[in-house]
């Protein structure tokens, strides 16, 4: 533990925005690596208190915001955490860091079963981080869950941060491509949810360089469409799903209308594309038959 005084933190503060970045990157390094939340951070400034615990010394912050400044590594990256909804998860270079539009989807699923005490089994798709399917069985603790990744770290740490998240036993981890690790669960499945890679080819090349040169090109390029893996998972869904079994699909901005047309050419009825709270149609959601 570091002790500075809270003159020296604010002017370090100061100077490392002068020299580029912006506010909420350097509060992330702040918490994530020196351990002071931004609501402490933001209290500091109302109640000024006179000395500040740090978990690293400034000049090793320092360090680290000069490399994120440097090479555009993002902040998470950095500090091996990630904040999404109330769960701090562990990433890696080998997941996609889990984004704030995708939070949504944990609350679009509760409007859809609102009977908190029916048991259903569930699967996430292309688990990544584990994101969605933790937040999913935390909410939901009756619920049975699966997640699925094709890559054998991002299930090791979907794994751990779901130990390190709760006590409870209700999510599996199954390594394979989308529905491939699914045999034995055909006409199982009550809810199926991705956020699978859509990112056009064009569009990926076109990506800032803080996401193009960190993170996994396999967790966010789609083919030269990008629906190539929505393609996939709609296509195979009902051998899976039970009958009126939902699936959620979180989709590039401008691919709703053609992947609600994706879902009705596989017989799927009651299909929607809901918005993200920038008004963008960034969830297709649907019932098997
Ligand atoms: N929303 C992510 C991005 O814009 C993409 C995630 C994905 O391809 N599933 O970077």
């Amino acid at each position: 533990m570091y002790i500075v005084s809270s003159e020296t933190f604010f002017l370090w503060k100061q100077k490392q925005i002068m020299k580029g970045g912006d506010d909420k990157s350097l509060n992330l390094l702040i918490d994530s690596l020196g351990g002071l939340s931004k609501k402490e951070l933001s209290l500091l400034k109302i109640k000024s208190e006179k000395w500040i615990p740090l978990k690293i010394n400034l000049e090793l912050l320092e360090s680290f915001w000069d490399k994120h400044l440097i090479s555009s590594i993002p902040i998470q990256y950095l500090s091996g955490i990630s904040y999404w909804r109330d769960l701090k998860l562990e990433v890696s270079k080998k997941v996609l860091i889990p984004r704030p539009e995708t939070e949504l989807i944990i609350e679009i699923i509760s409007t859809k079963f609102k009977n908190k005490r029916e048991k259903i089994t569930f699967v996430d798709l292309g688990t990544g981080s584990g994101a969605i399917s933790i937040a999913l069985a935390l909410a939901n603790p009756k619920w049975d869950g699966i997640a699925t990744d094709i890559d054998k770290n991002a299930l090791e740490i979907a794994l751990r941060n779901f130990t390190a998240n709760s006590n409870q036993s209700n999510l599996k981890f199954y390594h394979g491509n989308w529905w491939d690790p699914l045999k034995d669960f055909k006409s199982k499945i009550d809810l199926a949810v991705a956020n699978p890679p859509y990112i056009p080819e064009n569009t990926y090349k076109e990506l800032p360089i803080e996401v193009k040169n960190f993170e996994p090109k396999n967790a966010l390029l789609g083919g030269e469409d990008g629906l190539d893996h929505i393609k996939e998972i709609v296509q195979y869904a009902p051998s899976y799903l039970k009958e009126k079994g939902w699936l959620l699909i979180e989709n590039h901005f401008d691919q709703g209308a053609k992947v609600k047309e994706l879902f009705i050419k596989n017989r799927f009825t009651d299909v929607e594309v809901l918005k993200d709270l920038s008004g963008i149609g960034r969830f297709t959601i649907g019932r098997y038959k």
